[in-house]
């Protein structure tokens, strides 16, 4: 059985660049290191953190004096960042600059008097930020979701940096029909639409697809979707410890695609459980 990797499976560069920080931060602070939030949403990168020293808080108010505190790539809701300064806490920026773009985006447009949309999810960290920089109304519409019901003349669409683009276009255009001026800014990362990409042209070519990576990432979890649309037979797993034999019955080639914050060492330790499946007799599909 040939096992084929995406190319662009496994930490993007944001993840990489924020998980770097982390690790210069643990060895260089005096004191304690914590991030604010999983540091990614993966939780096996989370309990390497944690073997460094690195804790996890969900608030500044749970911060004590002379912490040095990790802002993690989803970016934070600016009233958190605001109540540390005031304290005197010292912040170092993880946010990935693909997701300053939307926050810059939001106060932006709101300040400009649009009504503010954002595709995405409104419980995920990424998109609590981003809201906490409009400075006017703002409403969340899930992927798919219903189209809202806004008042204001003036409307302007952003994304969850890791949306699917057929869902900003699809919200886009429907408002367009509703609206007297839509403005769309697309803010889906680049990294999110080439690892889409990517995982679909390997969903079409393989018999079955693992995606490994957090059970709580969405973008891991919006690459699953994809490719089972392609390739019923895809599998979301965060370790090769979740992997059956049987799922693979009947299959020649199997694809291997990760989300953007899968580490390295994981998307390896799946392929390698994969590899031995190689030689095993193959049943029937
Ligand atoms: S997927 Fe894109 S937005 Fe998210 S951390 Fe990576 S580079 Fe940044």
């Amino acid at each position: 059985m040939e096992v084929k990797i995406a190319r662009t499976a496994g930490f993007c560069w944001g993840v990489r660049r924020t998980v770097d920080q982390v690790m210069q931060v643990a060895d260089q602070a005096v004191g304690q290191v914590v991030t604010l939030g999983p540091i990614i949403h993966n939780p096996q990168a989370v309990a390497r953190m944690r073997e460094k020293g690195v804790g996890t808080v969900n608030a500044i108010a749970e911060v004590a004096a002379g912490t040095t505190v990790v802002v993690r790539t989803h970016g934070a809701v600016k009233t958190e960042l605001e109540s540390a300064e005031a304290r005197g806490l010292a912040v170092v920026d993880g946010t990935c600059p693909y997701v300053k773009y939307p926050q810059a985006m939001a106060q932006r447009l709101s300040k400009q008097g649009y009504h503010l949309v954002i595709v995405g999810d409104a419980n995920h960290a990424e998109v609590k930020g981003v809201v906490s920089y409009a400075e006017g109304p703002c409403t969340v519409v899930k992927p798919g979701g219903a189209v809202p019901d806004i008042k204001d003349k003036k409307v302007a669409v952003i994304a969850q940096t890791t949306c699917i683009g057929a869902d900003f276009e699809r919200l886009v255009g429907a408002l367009a029909l509703r609206h007297k001026e839509v403005r769309a800014v697309n803010t889906i990362c680049n990294d999110t639409e080439e690892r889409q990409a990517d995982a679909r042209s390997l969903a079409a070519e393989v018999d079955a697809v693992v995606v490994v990576g957090g059970k709580n990432s969405a973008n891991t979890r919006h690459l699953a979707e994809i490719c089972r649309a392609i390739q019923p037979r895809t599998w979301h797993v965060e370790t090769e410890a979740e992997l059956c034999p049987e799922w693979f019955d009947g299959c020649k080639v199997v694809g291997l695609s990760a989300g953007a914050s899968t580490p390295d060492w994981v998307v390896e330790g799946v392929a390698g459980w994969l590899r031995g499946l190689e030689g095993q007799p193959v049943g029937a599909a």
